[in-house]
């Protein structure tokens, strides 16, 4: 399995990240995504990584809820990683749009959003979006951008939680849609939202330590509970748990790690 989505670094996991790797190897999480947050996630993301280098991957953006008055000073920490040591990152994230903890400043959350996804077309990556009580402004911008006839990046429409239209509207667009623990809580209604979707387009994610599957809630949500994410999702679309495992682990690296990568094989 892949976890396509999770903050496995900093202050939280820095005692026991030897054992949070092992256990997540130990249940058949073979490789792990990490999207920055902003200019102080750095560090810390690139310590975990150095640490476990096959087994992390990092992602490089500012998220939206970190779109406040010194934008342009965390956008430009965010923006020089990509101008120094672009190599190291293999997507854009995490990006987004996130209308439930601020109202009040969308537009500018568009502008950032959509210079971040200037970026990975420019240089031919995906991207991982969160996209919170925002699927309005996210179309939006998505015609916006083809008014201008500017591509639309690839990706995945992380932590997904919307509705059946907006599911298929971000397949409809290219997008995979990133599965996580929301599809074990029995009263989010996420399971009938996919059933029938094609699961070619799906990936799994933690958003660790956040999200935390049932029977892990309440707990910091780690990459070993992506058992209980891959079961539920196995059963929301009738389908083998084995299956799901293998076919959401070769979307993930058709996403994240295209053909003409040099990283591409699993460590
Ligand atoms: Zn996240």
């Amino acid at each position: 399995m892949i976890d396509t989505h999770a903050h496995t670094y900093g202050k939280a996991f820095e005692s026991d990240l030897d054992q949070v790797v092992s256990e997540a190897r130990l249940v058949g999480v073979e490789r792990v995504y990490l999207p920055n947050i902003d200019a102080a996630s750095i560090a810390p993301m690139r310590d975990a990584h150095e640490r476990f280098p096959g087994f992390f991957r990092m992602m490089m953006g500012l998220h939206p809820c970190s779109v406040d008055e010194d934008l342009e000073e965390q956008l430009g920490r965010v923006e020089q990683e990509w101008n120094v040591r672009a190599v190291d990152y293999c997507a854009v994230g995490e990006i987004g749009l996130d209308r439930y903890w601020r109202k009040d400043n969308t537009d500018v959350q568009m502008q950032v959003l959509d210079r971040q996804m200037d970026w990975a077309v420019e240089r031919g990556l995906p991207v991982s979006v969160h996209c919170r009580e925002a699927f309005d402004a996210l179309f939006e911008l998505f015609e916006h951008r083809k008014h201008l006839n500017k591509e639309l990046p690839t990706g995945v429409i992380h932590c997904f939680t919307g509705q059946r239209s907006e599911a298929e509207r971000c397949l409809d667009e290219g997008f995979h849609l990133g599965i996580g623990g929301v599809v074990t809580y029995p009263k989010a209604g996420l399971g009938e939202v996919l059933r029938g979707l094609p699961l070619e387009r799906m990936v799994l994610e933690t958003d660790s330590p956040y999200v935390s599957p049932v029977p892990y809630r309440g707990k910091p949500n780690r990459p070993a509970y992506l058992v209980p994410i891959a079961a539920a999702l196995a059963l929301a679309m009738d389908e083998d748990e084995s299956r799901v495992r293998e076919v959401t682990q070769r979307n993930a690296l058709r996403v994240f790690e295209p053909p003409m990568s040099v990283k591409t094989s699993l460590a």
